[in-house]
């Protein structure tokens, strides 16, 4: 029997390094990113309509979009949504039989910090991409999901990819990495997210009259990840936007004083933040920081996760 639907599931990610280079003439910025996907899914649900169901379609579209789960808030139900433009997208490149008629009904379930610097909507797409590749049964290689992925943004291909990997150009063109071992991460979320584009900004004025060079992969990075070792890769994180996301929100720098005290291995602003990522010795260290962080009263929220772990996949198919 033909499926119905397909369900993904997507991890979130942590950038391990961000190196900026200068503001470009589109106002872009050349980045080199080493980013590992952590254990912190969305699932992303894409199905047909069941014979007799009204779905309640985004207006003028064939798409209706469900959010739930633990972090739905904020996330737009409308055409602006990255699952919906993922979706439209690859109904157009794939001239795909979706209409009024013939609706598709997507379901995020999410439970990434929405404009965390955690590639949240970024996932979604991923997933979307992936669902509809299965469920319209395209045979489409990753490389060609990547290639489509790149279109609505920096993170989506990576978002499809999963592990660990350097991102090059705008992060899109994805390099796995050789990395072994499993990394505990303890992540401080804020109520409040960080426009990405804000804290670029930021970084740019806070840049003025200095001289940027092109960004280049941290060999020091690189060889901790490939010798499994959590203590050299503590010393070695990096990001380039971390202190324009300080700057914006100087609160964040509070929290980088309590992983600190408490012995993190590293710690850094994830992307453009402003979550804050710790990397830990283990669990029981998760665990402690995890309360001291919630008792100091400078965070919104507290995860314990670990990365790598893989990219978008299908966990389930509806029959
Ligand atoms: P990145 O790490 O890729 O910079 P982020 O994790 O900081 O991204 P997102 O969670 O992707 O940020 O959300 C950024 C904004 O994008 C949100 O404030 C929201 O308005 C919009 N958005 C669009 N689609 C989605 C989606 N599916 N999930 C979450 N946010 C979305």
């Amino acid at each position: 029997m033909r499926q119905s639907g397909v369900i993904v599931r997507v991890p979130g990610k942590v950038n391990l390094q961000l190196s900026v280079g200068p503001k470009e003439s589109d106002g872009f910025h050349e980045v080199v990113t080493v980013f590992q996907a952590i254990a912190l899914y969305d699932d992303v649900t894409v199905r047909f309509a069941e014979k007799g169901e009204r779905l309640a379609l985004i207006a003028g579209t064939a798409i209706a979009l469900e959010i739930t789960g633990g972090t739905s808030n904020g996330v737009p139900i409308d055409t602006t949504n990255l699952a919906y433009r993922a979706a439209q997208t690859m109904i157009d490149s794939y001239d795909l039989e979706v209409s009024a008629e013939n609706p598709l009904s997507i379901t995020l379930k999410k439970e990434i910090p929405v404009a965390g610097g955690m590639a949240g909507g970024s996932a979604d797409a991923a997933g979307v991409i992936v669902a509809m590749d299965a469920l319209f049964e395209l045979g489409l290689s990753r490389t060609e999901m990547e290639r489509i992925a790149s279109t609505l943004g920096s993170d989506v291909p990576f978002s499809i990819s999963g592990g660990v990997a350097i991102g090059r150009g705008r992060g899109d063109q994805i390099t796995p990495v050789l990395a072994q071992g499993e990394y505990h991460w303890v992540l401080a979320l804020s109520n409040q997210g960080l426009s990405t584009p804000a804290v670029y900004n930021e970084c740019d004025r806070l840049r003025e009259g200095l001289t940027v060079t092109a960004p280049t992969a941290n060999d020091q990075l690189l060889a901790a990840l490939r010798a499994g070792d959590a203590k050299a890769l503590g010393v070695a994180l990096t990001n380039d936007l971390q202190s324009a996301a300080c700057s914006l929100r100087p609160a964040l720098r509070l929290v980088l004083d309590v992983g600190r005290e408490y012995g993190a291995l590293g710690n850094l602003v994830s992307g453009s933040g402003p979550t804050v990522a710790f990397l830990v010795d283990n669990e029981e260290k998760a665990l402690d920081l995890a309360v001291a962080l919630s008792a100091s009263g400078v965070v919104g929220g507290v995860l314990r996760t670990s990365g790598p772990t893989h990219g978008a996949r299908v966990i389930q198919t509806l029959h």
